[in-house]
């Protein structure tokens, strides 16, 4: 009877631990029945996933995770599907996107005259002197491939300045009324870090590279904040669908910043922006105190890691498509130009020597052999007398280079943050503007790997698609969507499928201080996820393209579910 008594006795209470102990663990979020890429160190593939509040706290098989599931779990059947890490753009311009979203669009057109009838349709409803702000056009996919003379464009917007982005951000096309607004005649000097293009009788022909945009962006309306933070929004929620959980914001300014944290504070955006101390409104030598200026605007986690800002983006050369890029030698195609220099390397070295101070990275625009090299020279300077050896200094695109660069890129330290589809856009006139010997070192991703360096991959949108499948197969095929050229485009150089996935997660989050809590699906991360409709680790390539995001789950909430 006392047997029996205390048999009871120990039954009411392991039951009563285990009713405890499976409320103590239930989740709030378990992911099962899928193929789980964790894109740990090893690579390792897991079943199912159980998330509590925004944190990982089990990754493991199907039969493990049942513990974890109670009453109010919300549970996500994968049905095999792949699951990875949150993809990360490591590079991107997101107001810009928003503007893209918003405004004028003439990304895909095929001909001058499109572009002109496009702005033609636009002046028809605009307010008399109202801007046209539009964008992203290309000349290499026009025929002709010529840059445009503004006398068409002008003639059908008379009376409303226009002013169009090139596809790559980095000049701008304008009609004769913003050119007499900017007052640009033919008596206009070159401005410093940029150039007026001319027609033969020294007429502006109304495209403007460079820091000689600024010359009309400085009479642009104001942009009201409400706009700001439209287009902001407009644009993190595109990267949600394409299945992006974060991405670095290449370069805002300190009025922008709290910008995004009001929109932090009204639950408005959520996507993990970390983003780059930009010069939109000053330039930073102007600033007096500059290290303590860095140190007033480093965030290191604002809005439970919603945003973080601890690095610097400077403009050392232009683009390669407008012959902005900096070389040693002359272009193949322009012979005379060498590409120009926005920036001295002093300034380089000084911001450097600040930020470091600061506790800061660095991430400076370079395309050109003579960008790359003279800016590792400039960090190099600041190293020596100020030896950080985690200060994840990056250099942004890192596009052509030569292998003795690569190695000082290695020994530096400093990260080549790369944007696949750059390269697949752009090797069609690579060779043109450079010449075969210098384009073998174009977009070197298996050089830079080989040394020992990882790529935090981006897409630099909207100079590209967001959708990080594109960037992912350009990375692995460097190829076209056509699949051209056939092997793809110096074949030796593309990334492993592993790679370019730890490109938008894992080396995203190294290039952002972040790894310890993002880029990879591990106990004690935050729970962020991206859920793909397709294998993207075993389907042929061609596959990628049309790859969707199913779910993108951001600190264990879905915040993007496939419709
Ligand atoms: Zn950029």
């Amino acid at each position: 009877m006392k047997l029996l008594k205390r048999m009871l006795i120990l039954l009411i209470t392991i039951t009563f631990m285990m009713i405890y102990c499976g409320n103590h663990q239930q989740a709030d979020l378990v992911l099962r029945n899928g193929k789980i890429a964790t894109v740990d160190e090893d690579f390792s593939i897991k079943e199912a996933i159980a998330v509590r509040g925004d944190k990982i706290v089990f990754v493991g098989s199907d039969e493990k995770i049942s513990p974890f599931i109670g009453p109010d779990t919300r549970v996500i059947e994968l049905n095999g599907k792949l699951t990875l890490p949150g993809l990360i753009d490591a590079h991107a311009h997101i107001h810009n996107l928003g503007e893209k979203l918003i405004n004028l669009s003439i990304s895909d057109v095929q001909s001058y005259k499109e572009v002109v009838d496009i702005v033609s349709e636009r002046v028809k409803t605009a307010k008399p002197g109202e801007w046209i702000i539009g964008g992203r056009w290309d000349q290499n996919t026009w025929k002709g491939k010529k840059f445009p003379i503004h006398d068409p464009l002008s003639k059908v917007s008379p009376d409303n300045p226009v002013f169009l982005r090139r596809v790559d951000g980095n000049s701008a096309f304008v009609n004769k009324k913003a050119l007499e607004i900017a007052g640009i005649t033919r008596d206009t000097p070159e401005p410093f870090g940029g150039a007026i293009i001319r027609k033969e009788n020294g007429e502006p022909t109304g495209v403007l590279i460079n820091r000689a945009m600024n010359l009309v962006k400085k009479y642009f309306p104001a942009e009201s904040e409400e706009l700001y933070r439209q287009k902001v929004i407009a644009a993190l929620n595109n990267c949600l669908s394409v299945g992006l959980t974060g991405a670095h914001e290449a370069g805002i300014s300190p009025r922008e910043i709290e910008t995004y944290k009001a929109l932090i504070d009204d639950d408005q955006i959520h996507v993990r922006v970390y983003a780059m101390l930009g010069e939109q409104e000053t330039p930073v030598l102007e600033i007096d105190d500059l290290t303590g200026y860095f140190r007033r605007h480093r965030i290191e986690n604002y809005g439970n890691h919603a945003l973080s800002v601890r690095s610097i983006k400077l403009f050392f050369d232009g683009a390669l498509g407008s012959r902005g890029a900096a070389f040693f030698e002359p272009y193949e195609d322009d012979p005379g130009n060498n590409g120009l220099l926005r920036i001295t390397p002093e300034y380089v070295t000084k911001v450097s020597k600040a930020a470091l101070e600061a506790g800061m990275g660095v991430n400076t625009h370079c395309i050109g052999i003579r960008g790359n090299r003279l800016c590792l020279d400039a960090y190099e300077r600041a190293f020596k007398e100020n030896p950080r050896k985690d200060h994840r200094f990056r250099i942004e695109h890192a596009q052509i280079v030569r292998d003795e660069d690569i190695a000082k890129f290695a020994s530096l330290g400093v990260i080549p943050a790369m944007q696949p589809t750059h390269c697949t856009s752009d090797m069609g006139f690579v060779a043109e503007r450079v010449g075969k010997e210098r384009a073998k070192g174009a977009y070197v991703w298996r050089s830079f790997l080989d040394a020992g360096l990882v790529i935090p991959c981006g897409s630099d949108f909207p100079v590209e698609s967001s959708n990080p499948m594109l960037g992912i197969y350009a990375a692995v095929t460097r190829q076209d969507a056509h699949g051209n050229p056939p092997g793809g485009w110096f074949p030796q150089q593309r990334m492993t499928i592993e790679e370019a996935i730890k490109g938008f997660t894992i080396w995203a989050a190294y290039a952002a201080f972040q790894e310890d809590i993002l880029g990879s699906i591990e106990k004690g991360k935050l729970a962020d996820f991206t859920v793909l409709d397709k294998d993207i680790l075993t389907i042929d390539p061609k596959e990628i393209l049309t790859t969707k995001a199913l779910y993108t789950i951001v600190g264990g909430k879905i915040r993007y579910k496939v419709k």
